[in-house]
């Protein structure tokens, strides 16, 4: 199969939106008047990101999902995107399951593909994606005010907890297996939240690193401190029968383990009204885990007020 094969069989679809897509030197679209192009790109490379032996079709998903989050974050509208592809080598049936994975998910945030590149090397897949949001209505990390809630949508540390299950080290009965390996693999992008958070949320991030860093990326950008309450944390249903010996992994899945993909953000007291309503109308959980304060870093607490030292290494400078 040559490249040219490749790129028409698994990554040329109708663009219905678009002036021009796959087959030309570039990609020709038209943003819509009074909107703003939301760009970004994300890249999971093979080894580092994800097991080599991976399922090619939740690699797909995945590989959208990540970069859907981050419009999500934005509060955009994802319209477009290109994919960058190394490949050891070109197997029918890998590109085809890991195409229709990506594809099922552009398809249901109709966005579309417009081009990318296609080299063979080590496995890396590479996302940009482009979306709208009307002038000046991102959600940015920067808007943070003191006084406000902090958010987290759905549960945290699901990710984390499948993937020390695969790592063994914990072994989960077959719910919780089911649940984290899920969200391990096929996260699902916030990107509705992010819409009906526009003109509400003062800030916003996707949090993919683990929620004390990203957390720590709206305060930096916003120059204010948070205090956060760790039993008000949405976490893993496994940690609430667990024995006391997991309370250590339940931290660190929670506080920092990363590949949540939801979304963490900050708004006003008087919102709490309508925010509530969007956490029932999208059957989310939009859990109030703090507020902003004056001033540096994040201070965490137990539900009696003491201050809780945060036991992973690297992430010292929370603690105080
Ligand atoms: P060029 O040589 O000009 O860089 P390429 O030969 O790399 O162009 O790509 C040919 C066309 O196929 C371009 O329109 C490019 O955007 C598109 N393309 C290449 N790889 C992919 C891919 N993995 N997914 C979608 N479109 C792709
Ligand atoms: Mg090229």
């Amino acid at each position: 199969m040559s490249e040219f094969d490749l790129i028409r069989r698994y990554f040329t679809r109708p663009t219905p939106n678009t002036n021009l897509g796959v087959g030309d030197d570039a990609a020709l679209l038209t943003v819509t008047p009074g909107m703003e192009l939301a760009v970004s790109t994300d890249m999971l490379v093979g080894g580092t990101h994800f097991y080599l032996d991976t399922d090619p079709r939740q690699l797909g998903h995945k590989t959208l999902a990540v970069n859907l989050s981050d419009l999500a974050a934005m509060g955009a509208q994802p319209r477009w995107a290109t994919l960058s592809l190394s490949l050891p080598q070109a197997h029918d049936d890998w590109l085809q399951a890991f195409s229709e994975g990506f594809f099922a998910l552009a398809e249901a945030h109709g966005v579309e593909l417009i081009g990318g590149d296609t080299t063979r090397g080590p496995l890396n897949l590479s996302v940009t994606i482009m979306g709208e949001v009307p002038q000046g209505q991102a959600l940015r990390r920067s808007g943070a005010q003191v006084g406000d809630d902090i958010r987290v949508s759905g549960a945290l540390g699901e990710a984390a907890l499948g993937l020390a299950h695969l790592q063994q080290r914990v072994q989960l009965p077959e719910g919780a297996r089911q649940t984290c390996l899920a969200a391990l693999q096929q996260p699902m992008p916030r990107v509705e939240l992010g819409l009906a958070l526009r003109g509400i949320a003062h800030s916003a991030i996707d949090v993919s690193d683990g929620l004390l860093a990203d957390l720590k990326h709206i305060l930096d950008s916003s120059n204010v401190a948070a205090e956060v309450r760790y039993d008000r944390l949405p976490k893993p249903a496994f940690f609430a029968s667990a024995s006391e010996e997991m309370d250590v992994l339940a931290q660190d899945c929670v506080l920092s383990g990363g590949d949540d993909y939801e979304l963490c953000f900050t708004a006003p007291l008087a919102r709490r009204e309508e925010i509530g309503v969007i956490a029932d109308l999208m059957h989310l959980p939009l859990t109030r885990i703090g507020s902003i304060v004056s001033g540096q870093g994040c201070k965490l607490r137990a539900a009696n007020g003491s201050v809780i030292k945060i036991a992973r290494e690297g992430y010292d400078h929370f603690a105080s």
